[in-house]
């Protein structure tokens, strides 16, 4: 009888050959690519305290060939066609690798890959989905800007079109990975005379474009990694148009809800492996003697448990998502399951860390700058609990008075 893990998901093949898929024939094929993990195995998060871009690139090159990092992608563009039961199988065994942090190149794997799969032209999905699967290409997402944060669809950045071009100009703010971006993904305001929501519409901006200008911000963490963007008469083809015109709110949500869903899921994650390993966050805290005190270890096990609920959480949302559906609301509540996670461990650990948690290298201490950033990025907290308030348990929404009214009038004043 096969163990769980050796029952075959479905039949597979990149090559079109029917083949059945087993956790040990993934491990058959990614020992020859990865490395296995060890317990010493280190973890970064999101990218905190890291500007290492060749880790991430050489294991999406490696991964590439047999699309096992985005197996539910077309196998022509970097994936493997695989479905949801096959993918799900595939993560749990990629936990038992080096995975390293991929947060330099987690819009284009998360985000813009899944709504050019939704939204893009078969010529998009040609030109852009395989450098992004391989990492040889990385993608920002031009969205918020100094006016519009939670209130997105006040996009003030302005699209005009000029036969088969479209000139754009304005500022986005805070767009993380801009300077090491050659794409952004970039939302902008065509027809200012509609209402906020239907005068929008997506486009794909190059980075390095004359009228681009790219200015990293320092933050708390000592990273540089989100910058304002300047744009002023940058010149994108109508062939660089995703959706269509007018559409450019649907192709954010559809971005948005990813990247909700994708908070937590696949790839530099907090050291959980199939079976019952301890995550080294936990052996850390042993290490320190911080577990050796019956609070701190009570507190541990609470974030574990919380941890691993958030976890699963997280990969359902991004499975519902890959297999077609809106992660929708169970994004909202896996994003804010897995920040509040993030949050728990790593004030604990600079608790545990006692006065050298206050130091540049202390225990605990990158994680503890980083923590604030993760209520905000991706939608903040309040805007989450907006979500699950109004659409899962059906409250009230808010009043929403410029609604109907023409984006140009809502803004009169400001203009
Ligand atoms: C680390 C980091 C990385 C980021 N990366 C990107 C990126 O790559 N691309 C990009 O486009 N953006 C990015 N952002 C921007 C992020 O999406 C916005 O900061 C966020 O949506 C909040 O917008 P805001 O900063 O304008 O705050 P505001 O919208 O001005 O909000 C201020 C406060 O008011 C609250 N609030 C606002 N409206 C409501 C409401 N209706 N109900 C209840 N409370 C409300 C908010 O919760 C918040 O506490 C990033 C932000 C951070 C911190």
């Amino acid at each position: 009888m096969p163990t769980s893990s050796e029952t075959p998901a479905a039949t597979v093949g990149t090559d079109g050959a029917a083949t059945k898929l087993t956790a040990n024939n993934i491990r058959a094929a990614l020992d020859g690519l990865l490395e296995r993990r060890t317990d010493q195995t280190r973890l970064t998060s999101m990218g905190a305290g890291s500007d290492d871009l060749d880790d991430g690139r050489a294991y999406l090159a490696a991964t590439v060939d047999g699309g096992w990092h985005v197996p539910t992608w077309p196998a022509t563009h970097g994936g493997r066609d695989a479905s949801v039961a096959e993918n799900q199988l595939i993560g749990s065994v990629l936990r038992e690798y080096v995975v390293p942090d991929l947060y330099p190149f987690a819009i284009g794997l998360g985000m813009v890959g899944p709504a050019l799969l939704a939204h893009g032209t078969a010529e998009q999905q040609d030109r852009w989905l395989r450098p992004i699967a391989s990492g040889a290409e990385i993608w920002c997402q031009m969205f918020s800007e100094p006016e519009a944060g939670s209130d997105l669809a006040n996009v003030a950045l302005s699209a005009v079109q000029d036969g088969e071009v479209w000139r754009l100009g304005g500022q986005k703010t805070w767009t993380s990975r801009a300077m090491w971006s050659e794409w952004a993904i970039c939302l902008a305001r065509t027809d200012p005379d509609q209402p906020k929501h239907k005068g929008l519409t997506m486009f794909v901006i190059a980075m390095g474009a004359p009228g681009v200008d790219v200015r990293p911000l320092r933050q708390m963490n000592n990273d540089a990694h989100f910058s304002e963007v300047f744009v002023d008469g940058a010149v994108v083809p109508d062939a660089w148009r995703v959706g269509d015109v007018g559409e450019g709110w649907r192709v954010a949500m559809t971005i948005l809800s990813h990247e909700r869903a994708g908070a937590g899921s696949r790839g530099g994650g907090d050291g959980a492996k199939r079976g019952a390993r301890v995550p080294t966050w936990i052996t850390d805290l042993a290490a320190l003697g911080a577990l050796d005190d019956k609070v701190r270890r009570d507190e541990a096990m609470s974030i574990y448990a919380a941890d691993m609920a958030s976890r699963w959480t997280a990969q359902r949302a991004a499975d519902e998502a890959r297999s077609g559906g809106s992660p929708g609301p169970a994004g909202s509540g896996a994003k804010l399951r897995t920040v509040s996670s993030y949050k728990r461990r790593a004030y604990l650990a600079n608790r545990a860390a006692g006065a050298a948690g206050m130091l540049e290298n202390g225990h605990g201490h990158i994680e503890t700058v980083t923590a604030p950033s993760m209520s905000i990025r991706g939608g903040t907290d309040e805007i989450q609990r907006n979500i699950l308030g109004e659409r899962v348990l059906g409250l009230p929404g808010e009043p929403r008075l410029d609604r109907d009214v023409p984006w140009r009038d809502s803004r009169k004043g400001m203009l």
